[in-house]
């Protein structure tokens, strides 16, 4: 049987140095991460903002966290004192949260605006034009607090590689377009995409950041409480 360590290991020879590995720990006790831990994985994501807390409580201080999910407006203070870079922005109203609970214990939180590219009607997001709608706002330009670094999406779960492709393309499209409509700055440059499933075909589309679970802990075992 292949270990988390031998997964790890696999998995690194197969992503470009250049592209940030989160192993995505969700589900998995803390021992499995203080075994990745071992192999100097340092960037670990998570789903659920209590487990995130839990898990940050008791393991290393110099993990960073990503949280990779949909997130609840009444979870992001549970958060924002420790998180890394929260990869699920998918509405305005949560951005404002965010900003809203960081100013309180004086953090400026990175994001990464997550966008709706799937043929699937369960996937959160934003689309192009709602984003640009933000994006002019008024209030928008005036958050503190925040610090949008990219973007992040979910292709479609299908055997269907070229829908795939050209749902990754859509993702780095839309990237490099608010990088120059909106003249942003090098902190603009992550594009988080890629899971277990389909991280290959994400590398081929300029990721620059994959988020994997499975394929280094193991398939996940979801209680039923
Ligand atoms: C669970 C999850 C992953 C990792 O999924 P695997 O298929 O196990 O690699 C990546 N991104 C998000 C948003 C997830 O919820």
């Amino acid at each position: 049987m292949m270990s988390i360590s031998d997964n790890l290991l696999n998995i690194r020879h197969q992503i470009p140095q250049e592209v940030t590995l989160v192993a995505v720990s969700k589900t998995k006790p803390v021992s499995c991460v203080e075994e990745a831990y071992r192999m100097g994985q340092r960037d670990f994501g998570e789903n659920k903002a209590q487990e995130l807390k839990d898990k940050y409580e008791v393991l290393p201080k110099d993990i960073k966290w990503h949280f990779i999910g949909h997130l609840q407006t009444n979870k992001v203070k549970y958060i924002v004192p420790f998180v890394y870079l929260i990869h699920g922005v998918d509405s305005y109203k949560l951005l404002m949260e965010i900003n809203k609970q960081a100013k309180k214990v004086n953090r400026i939180i990175p994001c990464l605006l997550q966008f709706y590219i799937a043929q699937e009607e369960t996937k959160f997001g934003f689309n192009l034009q709602e984003c640009r709608e933000m994006f002019d706002d008024i209030y928008f330009k005036n958050m503190q607090n925040v610090l949008i670094q990219g973007v992040m999406g979910m292709a479609t779960h299908t055997d269907n590689q070229k829908q795939q492709h050209s749902e990754f393309k859509t993702l780095k499209n839309i990237f490099e377009t608010l990088k120059q409509d909106y003249q942003l700055s090098q902190d603009f440059k992550i594009i988080s995409m890629g899971m277990t499933e389909d991280y290959h075909i994400a590398i081929e589309e300029g990721t620059t950041m994959v988020r994997i679970g499975s394929a280094i802990f193991g398939v996940r075992q979801y209680s039923m409480n």
